[in-house]
């Protein structure tokens, strides 16, 4: 049977190495970082991922505003609000919970936050570094996180076959980046991917982000591949993973559990990215 992947304590290894950090800012009466996230809604999956954030910061030490908005609040409320906490010195990153609700412009509102506070690294600015391997940029979270878990095995990335099963802009696409950085070579699939188990049988690090519930099964997997489960579907009211988990770990040389895998990483690495920009804003001179 594989080793399970402990992301929980991974993460919480992670916090702990920023509450040191922000331990000393503190002790330096330095600038405390600060993260403002904006919830519009009452989506509940989205509720309870605010609240778990809103938790992190206060283990960490980073200051946390969340600014609860009614569904009702209007695109152009939103961009004002946005625009308002790009120019707040206080606030070092800004996080815009997704989904919005029905009617708004997700990408129009998300490009309205400063590529310096865009702790997601979901704009074009921040994307567009990471694409092109330059310095300074906010990388999406969980694909952040997914490295993490992958390097903690112990197996190298370089040279291995990668294979990221989803191509969203949030999870497969920056992964799929981040993996080719680390020398791997790397296949993404999708939905109208042929064969999809040809390809992923030659995995040696097997991502997947898809969303649909148990469609990697262990006959999929190569034996020894590390498989990382990103997937959250609520099966049955229980959190449920993209792998089949009871015939992958069969096969699988390391395996992340859902819930306890991807998870709490997305969120350490959310904090890392908070740290990050208020280094960066500090060293430009602006906070
Ligand atoms: P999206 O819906 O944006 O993307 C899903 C991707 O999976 C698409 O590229 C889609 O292909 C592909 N896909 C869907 N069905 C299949 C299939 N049958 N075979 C192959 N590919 C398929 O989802 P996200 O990337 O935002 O999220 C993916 C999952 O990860 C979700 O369950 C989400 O909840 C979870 N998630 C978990 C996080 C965590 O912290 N644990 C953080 C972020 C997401 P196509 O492009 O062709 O449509």
């Amino acid at each position: 049977m594989g080793k399970l992947i402990d992301g929980k304590s991974i993460a919480a290894g992670i916090r702990g190495e920023i509450k040191k950090e922000i331990d000393r800012i503190k002790s330096t009466g330095g600038h405390l970082p600060g993260l403002t996230v904006i919830l519009v809604g009452d989506d509940p999956g989205s509720q309870v991922y605010v609240r778990n954030k809103e938790r992190a910061c206060q283990e960490v030490g980073i200051i946390s505003d969340i600014k609860r908005l009614p569904a009702t609040t209007t695109e152009a409320e939103l961009i004002a609000l946005v625009r308002g906490l790009n120019v707040d010195d206080k606030v070092d990153g800004i996080l815009v919970q997704l989904p919005l609700p029905k009617g708004n412009d997700e990408i129009r509102i998300l490009n309205e936050i400063a590529p310096d506070k865009d702790v997601d690294g979901l704009h074009p600015l921040n994307m567009g570094k990471l694409l092109k391997g330059e310095k300074g940029a906010l990388v999406p979270c969980t694909p952040q996180g997914a490295i993490e878990l992958i390097l903690s095995t112990g197996v190298e990335i370089k040279g291995r076959e990668a294979v990221v099963v989803g191509r969203s802009n949030i999870v497969g696409k920056p992964l799929a980046i981040l993996l080719l950085q680390n020398h791997a070579t790397v296949t993404i699939c999708h939905s109208r991917t042929k064969n999809l188990g040809e390809v992923t049988r030659r995995a040696d690090i097997l991502v997947a982000a898809t969303g649909q519930p148990k469609m990697i099964t262990g006959d999929m997997v190569k034996p020894g591949a590390v498989v990382i489960d990103v997937g959250t579907s609520k099966v049955n009211d229980k959190l449920t993973g993209d792998v089949d988990f009871e015939t992958t770990k069969e096969v699988a040389g390391f395996i992340t559990p859902v819930p306890g895998g991807v998870g709490p990483m997305t969120i350490a690495l959310l904090m890392k990215n908070t740290l990050a920009a208020a280094k960066l804003r500090a060293t430009s001179g602006r906070a």
